[in-house]
This record gives structure tokens, C-alpha cells and sequence, in this order.
């Protein structure tokens, strides 16, 4: 670790447009690849009578790992520049992106979208950056790659960025924050060093845009929520429900509410890294012990907020979906598992109360029957158990969700009204 602030990072795009590519040169310019990969690769560039060591063939070697099916992890890959400290989240692609995105198991404040200059704007990228906006990441840096492909063309690239605008205004994505760089992922360009094949370029280079990133500000202001993952029962100590917190703070001596089990005591010690800690802000991992709190009377699932403004428990929410995969149409009474934060509870999709056009986010109709792959809508839910979830527009990290059946994600959204209990 360092102590420089910590950014996650997402990378997103169309397939083949060169996401683990950028990784890869990433982590080499950032002098991040693990010592015992580079160890590896001088060895055989030395064996294969070539001396030095190649970007190249820690991309063979890259590739060849996802030939024999062990896809590399370009997901929490983590690099450093002047100015941060990056962790890769998952990436689209990735099977169970949308959920770890959504689930605060690899939350990204920023992306890196990238968008090959020979194939511009795919339908990869179109679903992509929609979900990054309906999950609020907050800055996208637009990388168009391969620019060695189309002979570093300047009209190449102006015509790659037309098309991202074009697709950033239609889902309402505010373009001011929105760095492009002309990049080659696999020749370096315009990565870590200005390029001399782009001299009609003068803006950053991709690291140097990852450098502008405004900081991530933790969310300390909002009230504690902190999601419980798994409870204990330790010796000496009693019951230790142990979780992150996401938003606010938790000191020793608090006292606190377990939504939806509705129960709460006094917070008697919290335990950070095997050592005992005053209190503990979002981003921490901890456990610790409540006064009168037996293991049986909550579980993961539960959210821990402050006793006078405990965790919402919902009986029914609105919430605005995208749909990304589902074999055939969705219409009211489904009954699918939805995934927030650590909770797993079926709901029942009650109603579908309008469909919105996603490239004007204005209501297309009205009641429709049913809503498809690729539609967005406002629905109705109701959980078949108690369900602690909070308005996206008021405690963001506690608002969103994933819906997912047969084995996938089938849909995205967030929390737009909770009706309580
Ligand atoms: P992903 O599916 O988005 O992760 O894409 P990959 O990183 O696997 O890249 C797909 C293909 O494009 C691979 O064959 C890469 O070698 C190639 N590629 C990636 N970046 C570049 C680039 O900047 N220039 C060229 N010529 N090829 C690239």
C-alpha cells in the first residue's frame, strides 16, 4: 500500500478494443508488474537469446495465460502515479462486473473507457458507458486506441471522439469532465510519454490525465451504514458482526441499530487489522462487538446505521432498471434475486410503471406490458423479505442493485424513492 489517495479505477469498452492491453501497459510503464512476472520474462527473453526486457512479452505472456484459459486477472491489478494510488476493479466482460460494481465489492469512482480508432463506438461501448452513468461513476477519461492502426490520423481521432460525444449526450453523460487521449495500448503512445507520432496533439498523456482525477471524497458526512457480511461468535469477546462501512463513521461508544433485524446496543470495541481502533470510516473493513447482541439475532444482510437514524427497511422501492440480458421479456409478478450491498432477497417486480428512452432519459410510455434487453424503466418492487436499501439520490453506496437469474445479471439499477416500512 501507499499513502497516496486511493482512486478505484474501472476499465471499460467494447470486446478487443484493448482494455487488457492498457493494463498490461499500465502496470509496465507504472513499474507495477509483479516482480516475479518480469523475473519470469527476462528469463526467457534471455533464453530466446534476446536481451532486455519487452513490453511484449508480458502481453505474450498475457496472452497465452488467457489461451490456456486462466484469463488474466486485469481486475484488481493495482498501479500508482504521482498523484494516486489505483486499484482496477473488475471490468466489463468480466462475469460478474455489474454485480461487484453494484454489490460496493469494487465500487469505481472513475473509468477509463477505451475505444478502438480503426472500429469507433460498438455496441459494448454504448452499454458500458450507460451503466457507468447508471451507477454513478463520476469522470470518464476516453482512451482511443490502436491510433497506430489508422496511421495516427488526427481525422481518425476526431472522428472517434464526434461519435463518443454523441453517444455521451444521448445518455446524459456531462462532457466537460471528459479528458480524450490518442492513444496506441500496445505501442505506448501517448501512455506515460508524448508521442512524436501524434504532433498534432498537445493534451495529457493517459497517465497524466489519470493524475487530474479531482480526489475520491469519502463519504464521513452521510449517517453510518455499514453492511454486515458474515457474524462471529469469538471467545472473550462474544458476538462480532463484521462488514465496510460505506458512508459516515463508527466510533466506540455509538450506539446502533441492525436493519432489518431491528435490533441495537452500544458499541463496545471495534477491531481494525487484528488491532483495536476508536472508530473506523468508510472504505474500513472491521469487526466489533455490540452490547447485548447475540449471534442469532442478525445476520448478513443487515445493515448498522446510528440509532436515531437507523437504516431504511423497505416495503416497497421505485427504482429505475436497465435491462442488459434476458432471454425473453419481463413483466409484473417476476420474481427474480436482487443483490444489494450483502444482502440477497427475491423481489417481485410489482409494477412496471414507464418506460424511458435511454438516449433522451425522457418516458418513452407509460404502464408498458413488459420491458426487454437493452430497455430502461421505472418499476415497482417489493421485496419477499425485509430488505434494508436506502434512495440512491440520498445514500448513493447503499442505493444501487443488481438483479440476477439463471446464473446472470439480467439487469442494473438504482433506488429511486424507498416506501418504509
Ligand atoms: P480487450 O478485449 O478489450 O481486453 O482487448 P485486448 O487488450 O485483449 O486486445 C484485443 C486485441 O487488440 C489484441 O490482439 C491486442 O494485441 C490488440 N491491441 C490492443 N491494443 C492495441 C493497439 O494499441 N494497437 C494495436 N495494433 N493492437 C492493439
Amino acid at each position: 500500500m501507499s499513502d497516496k489517495p486511493h482512486q478505484n479505477l474501472a476499465i471499460i469498452g467494447h470486446v478487443d478494443h484493448g482494455k487488457s492491453t492498457l493494463v498490461g501497459r499500465l502496470l509496465f510503464e507504472t513499474g507495477s508488474v509483479p516482480e516475479h512476472v518480469i523475473e519470469q520474462h527476462r528469463e526467457e527473453a534471455e533464453e530466446k537469446g534476446k536481451g532486455g526486457f519487452e513490453f511484449a512479452y508480458v502481453m505474450d505472456n498475457l496472452a497465452e495465460e488467457r489461451e490456456r484459459g486462466v484469463t488474466i486477472d486485469i481486475a484488481h491489478q493495482e498501479f500508482d502515479t504521482d498523484q494516486y494510488y489505483f486499484t482496477i476493479v473488475d471490468c466489463p466482460g468480466h462475469r460478474d462486473f455489474v454485480k461487484n460494481m453494484i454489490t460496493g465489492a469494487s465500487q469505481a469512482d472513475n473509468a477509463v473507457l477505451v475505444v478502438a480508432a480503426d472500429d469507433g463506438v460498438a455496441p459494448q461501448t454504448r452499454e458500458h458507458v450507460f451503466l457507468a452513468r447508471t451507477l454513478g461513476i463520476n469522470e470518464l477519461i476516453i482512451g482511443v486506441n490502436k491510433m497506430d492502426l489508422v496511421d495516427y490520423s488526427e481525422d481518425s481521432y476526431k472522428e472517434v471522439i464526434g461519435e463518443v460525444e454523441d453517444l455521451l449526450n444521448q445518455v446524459r453523460f456531462a462532457t466537460d469532465d471528459t479528458t480524450f487521449v490518442p492513444i496506441s495500448a500496445f505501442e505506448g503512445d501517448n501512455v506515460a510519454e508524448a508521442s512524436e507520432n501524434t504532433p498534432w496533439y498537445d493534451g495529457p498523456t493517459l497517465l497524466e490525465s489519470l493524475n487530474n482525477l479531482p480526489e475520491a471524497e469519502p463519504p464521513t458526512d452521510a449517517p453510518l451504514r455499514l453492511p454486515i457480511q458474515d457474524v462471529y461468535t469469538i471467545s472473550g469477546i462474544g458476538t462480532v458482526p463484521v462488514g465496510r462501512v460505506e458512508t459516515g463513521i463508527l466510533n466506540t461508544g455509538d450506539n446502533v441499530s441492525f436493519q432489518p433485524s431491528d435490533v441495537g446496543g452500544e458499541v463496545k470495541t471495534v477491531e481494525m487489522h487484528h488491532e483495536e481502533v476508536p472508530k473506523a470510516e468508510p472504505g474500513d473493513n472491521v469487526g466489533f462487538n455490540v452490547r447485548g447482541i447475540g449471534k442469532d439475532d442478525i445476520r448478513r444482510g443487515d445493515v448498522c446505521g446510528p440509532a436515531d437514524d437507523p437504516p431504511s427497511v423497505a416495503e416497497t422501492f421505485k427504482a429505475q432498471v436497465v435491462v442488459m440480458q434476458h432471454p425473453s421479456v419481463i413483466t409484473a409478478g417476476y420474481t427474480p434475486v436482487f443483490h444489494a450491498h450483502t444482502a440477497q432477497v427475491a423481489c417481485t417486480i410489482e409494477s412496471i410503471d414507464q418506460k424511458i428512452d435511454p438516449s433522451s432519459g425522457e418516458v418513452a410510455e407509460e404502464n408498458p406490458d413488459f420491458i426487454k434487453s437493452g430497455d430502461a424503466a421505472v418499476v415497482t418492487v417489493r421485496p419477499q423479505k425485509p430488505l434494508s436499501i436506502e434512495p440512491s439520490g440520498e445514500i448513493p453506496e447503499l442505493g444501487s442493485f443488481a438483479i440476477r437469474d439463471m446464473g446472470q445479471t439480467i439487469a442494473a439499477g438504482k433506488v429511486l424513492e424507498v416506501n418504509e416500512r
